[in-house]
């Protein structure tokens, strides 16, 4: 199998009144991302992660936030999209890896939806798919909760 690997960011503000979706659970918070989708970084980092490996470009070429078309869309739609042009150019997932970066809440007791969400729709097993959450110790712009990152490798085969 020829391997390739693909290395994803994101980054989102974290906004009173707005939902906070990440890997497609809908998490109880005062905050949310503010974005032209539902602002899911993980998936977004998981996507571009994806399209790295493919060599396919980014996500903000594929889906741009200036399209009315995105708007509030659900990102596991946009990486059902770009799986579907992953499988076509003969690739499919190995595994995924991801480390989010969230001063709170604690995203252990998502992380099995997160993960239940994602499989079916990158056609691995859920323990083929790593998620880490951590907090960035109270520094920064993240640290004082109005950020949110997310880091993801992804590695492909052919
Ligand atoms: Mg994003």
């Amino acid at each position: 199998m020829k391997l390739k690997a693909g290395l994803g960011y994101d980054l989102h503000r974290l906004v009173p009144g707005r939902r906070l979706i990440i890997g497609g659970v809908a998490i109880p918070s005062d905050r949310g991302c503010l974005a032209h989708s539902d602002g899911d970084v993980l998936v977004h980092s998981l996507i571009d992660a994806l399209l790295g490996a493919a060599g396919a470009g980014d996500i903000g070429q594929r889906f741009p936030d200036t399209d009315p078309a995105y708007e509030g869309i659900s990102s596991l739609e946009l990486l059902r999209r770009v799986m579907a042009e992953v499988r076509a150019a003969g690739l499919t997932v190995v595994n995924t890896d991801s480390v989010l970066i969230l001063e709170k809440p604690r995203l252990a007791p998502y992380m099995a939806a997160m993960k239940a969400n994602l499989a079916p729709l990158l056609g691995i097993e859920a323990d083929h798919i790593g998620l880490k959450a951590k907090t960035a110790e109270g520094l920064g712009d993240i640290g004082a909760g109005q950020a949110v990152a997310c880091w993801t490798v992804a590695l492909l085969g052919s």
